[in-house]
């Protein structure tokens, strides 16, 4: 069997998977031929199989050097689960225990080891490493090294004692976080030599992000988590108070929550978190201090129910939702005065830089929530990375785009204030004070400085002073003004700006935002039922054995049960997540679970299952499961591969992957078209189906001049198809399908082209 085969091979066997995720084969084979390796990788990008791989792909110890306790048992339970021999070290564990595993140890039995970073220097462990064979060394969260990270744990400055102990022993840093200093820092701090430098996309394509106004948050927070019943979420608050008094509302209200936050004992904090962990409570609402401890991977929302001090902050939050790859939603309740108030606290730092560099990291922050444009980009884009879509379809800018409006005349306004209050005074004014100007107030500063006596005092009020500051940031947003350097919230007007007073210029802007906090749901589908009843099988299960539920099985693998209805051992197996330890353990209690939720229900069927009038298409072929191949296209694609790269990849031309694509879509699988069409694209084919007919391709494509291939043709007809008649078949009545797109909306299913 060739490498790669062979790989494969024991990917299914151990962990149930059929392909890798992006940079993971890469990695491993760096890291077998010897070399070192530095991988970065977006949290849920499969780090762990990294290391825990090639551990089983040849003979020796694989140690783990990782910053948590309570983690290393979780991740050794699910390896043992997986028929691995895995086993942790660290302060838990007592002496008998710890003599144990140290002869356990001496005589091979172990492929992976966990450890702590303190171990590592504790007497005689090196010595010990010297008998036990080590194959590889493989440090987690490999940022903690660095001060500049987010996490310095000075212990792992002395990981670099591995490397001078067993300088043949090839290593592997791992983490989700990384700036080019930190990268530069674990490089140098663990003697890394030469390695081969692994960076993924942090583009979280299951992840849909939304920002709304924060405007009573605690019933926004409340009608959210009610709407998602049995889902776990993350609430990330500014304050231990008001974590702790918002988990307590939430139990009042009968949302099972608990808080998480530096002012509970160790022991709380592990007990909240466990019991979270376990799916026994679904929300946590918690601040910053919950973080690198969560691996939690179905975890299917993160709300923001305060303003995140920093992009950085809100990706690595928000990026602790849906590690499994599943459908997850990000929201934030934004409001300005949340900005305003962590200002305020900017005095308090004493050291002069650090408080330029806090405040410019809010004020990015809050440029982020207030933009118009496709929050995905945006993100990326603060991390250097180019997204090349034009519409991610999952951000509510794309999903739904801001309307604009002419604001040239209220533009003006502002500007005119401003430049007044420059003329009459010699100084300039932040948003505040023109607000107040405009307004046609008359506090001590404005009396005394005669800003009454202004032709421009008490016109502006058609708005009130939350919108005219409001109108300050965007007109900044647009280079219209400009912020003084030295005093932030002072604003001049630009050039662009007088051009727009002497009326050479159009000013368009945003409308606002409602403020409803429900939020799109996009999520694979199945049978709900019974996925429920899987849910509960797994539960028990987990606690049977004192483990985490996912470390029985994730829901990717439940969801997949509850589309696919295995019936037997051979079908069961094909299931993600399915190796053959958990096949010997597990398949005979789901299998049974199955059967008996069909004797009493309804096989449901998760294709178009009744296509809108009009729109039929030609009578499908090979409609349910895919074949491997083409299966194995859509998830390479899904992982945000391009088909080219595919094709690349498995050797096939192009036509063969879209071929592929084009089974998926009429199997019912959902096909990102954003990734092929913009959306004046998407209108265009639309328009010729239409005029032609759904059933006739030919025709369609003759009408737009053959400019799109056949295959990209049937993929949007199937997917149109298919979101036509899960809306149909969902909520709304046989043929209305067809219909707006604001009932498309109102029924919270995602439209094609927006
Ligand atoms: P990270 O540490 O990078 O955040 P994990 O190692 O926790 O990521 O993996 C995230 C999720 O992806 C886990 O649920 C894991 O089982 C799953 N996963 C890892 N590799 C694969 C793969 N090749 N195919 C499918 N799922 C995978
Ligand atoms: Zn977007």
């Amino acid at each position: 069997m060739s490498e790669n085969g062979s790989l494969l091979a024991l990917l299914k066997e151990h962990f149930g998977f059929d392909s890798f995720l992006p940079l993971q084969e890469e990695i491993i084979a760096d890291s077998l031929a010897g070399r070192d390796v530095f991988a970065l990788l977006p949290t849920g990008g499969g780090k762990s199989l990294c290391f825990q791989l090639p551990a089983l792909a040849r003979p020796g110890l694989t140690v783990v050097v990782s910053p948590l306790i309570a983690l290393m048992k979780d991740q050794v339970d699910a390896l043992r689960a997986a028929g691995v021999q895995a086993a942790f070290l660290n302060s838990s564990l007592d002496a008998r225990e710890m003599q144990a595993r140290g002869q356990a140890l001496n005589s091979g039995e172990y492929r992976i080891l966990y450890v702590a970073p303190e171990r590592v220097m504790m007497p005689g462990f090196l010595d010990a490493l010297l008998r036990w064979n080590v194959s590889l060394i493989a440090v987690d969260e490999a940022h903690c090294v660095s001060e500049w990270g987010h996490d310095f744990r000075p212990e792992y400055r002395q990981l670099a004692s591995l490397r001078e102990q067993m300088p043949q022993v090839p290593l592997m840093a791992l983490t989700a976080t990384a700036t080019e200093r930190v990268r530069s820092d674990i490089v140098r701090y663990l003697k890394l030599r030469d390695p081969a430098c692994h960076v993924g996309s942090f583009n979280r394509p299951n992840l849909t992000y939304r920002v709304v106004p924060k405007q009573g948050p605690y019933s926004q927070v409340l009608d959210f988590v009610r709407a998602r019943p049995n889902e776990s979420g993350i609430v990330y608050c500014h304050s231990r108070r008001g974590a702790e008094s918002l988990a307590e509302r939430l139990s009042d209200d009968g949302v099972k929550a608990l808080p998480y936050h530096a002012g509970l004992t160790p022991l709380e904090r592990t007990r909240n978190q466990e019991t979270f962990a376990r799916d026994d409570v679904p929300v946590i609402c918690a601040t910053i201090a919950f973080g690198m401890g969560i691996n939690k991977p179905n975890v299917r929302f993160v709300l923001h129910y305060d303003l995140p001090r920093s992009v950085e902050n809100y990706y690595q939050e928000t990026g602790r939702a849906g590690r499994d790859g599943l459908p997850s939603e990000c929201l934030l309740l934004f409001s300005n005065s949340d900005a305003v108030k962590y200002l305020r606290f900017l005095d308090e730092i004493t050291d002069p830089h650090e408080r330029e560099v806090t405040r410019k990291k809010l004020d990015e922050m809050v440029w982020c929530a207030e933009s118009a444009g496709c929050r995905r980009r945006e993100l990326l884009a603060y991390f250097g990375e180019e997204y090349a879509n034009e519409n991610c379809g999952a951000c509510d800018n794309c999903l739904f785009p801001r309307k604009t409006f002419d604001g040239t005349a209220l533009a003006e306004k502002f500007l005119g204030a401003l430049l007044g209050i420059k003329q009459k005074s010699g100084f300039s004014v932040g948003a505040g004070h023109v607000a107040e100007v405009l307004l046609g107030s008359t506090n001590e500063k404005i009396t005394r400085w005669r800003h009454d006596q202004l032709s421009e005092h008490g016109s502006g009020k058609e708005r009130n002073r939350k919108q005219w500051a409001e109108l300050g940031r965007e007109l900044v947003r647009q280079g219209i003004l400009r912020r003084d350097e030295e005093r932030f919230n002072v604003l001049e007007v630009t050039d662009e700006g007088r051009a727009v007073l002497a009326g050479r210029g159009q000013v368009m802007l945003p409308e606002a935002v409602e403020a409803t906090a429900k939020a799109t749901r996009v999520r694979l589908e199945c049978d709900e039922t019974l996925f429920e009843r899987l849910r509960a099988l797994r539960k028990r299960l987990a606690d049977e054995r004192d483990v985490p539920a996912y470390v029985v099985f994730s829901d990717v693998a439940l969801r997949q049960m509850a589309r696919e209805y295995p019936s037997n051992e051979r079908e069961f197996s094909r299931i993600s997540g399915v190796g053959a330890t958990k096949l010997r353990e597990f398949s005979a209690l789901f299998l049974r679970e199955i059967a008996e939720h069909l004797g009493s229900n309804e096989r449901l069927q998760f294709t178009a299952s009744r296509p809108a009038e009009g729109m039929r298409s030609e009578p499908r072929s090979g409609r349910g499961r895919l074949g491997d191949s083409p299966a194995s296209t859509l998830r390479q694609f899904r992982a945000g591969r391009s088909p080219e790269e595919i094709a690349r990849e498995r050797g096939f031309v192009l036509g063969t992957i879209m071929s592929h694509l084009v089974l998926a879509a009429e199997a019912g699988e959902d096909i990102d078209l954003t990734r092929f069409l913009t959306s004046e694209q998407g209108t265009e084919i639309e328009e010729a189906f239409r005029t032609a007919g759904w059933q006739n391709i030919v025709g369609a494509r003759e009408r737009i001049g053959g400019r799109y291939s056949y295959e990209l043709l049937r993929i949007y007809r199937a997917t149109r198809l298919a979101k036509t008649a899960t809306v149909a078949t969902q909520s709304l009545p046989a043929g209305a399908a067809a219909r707006s797109r604001a009932v498309l909306r109102a029924a919270a299913v995602v439209p094609l082209f927006p």
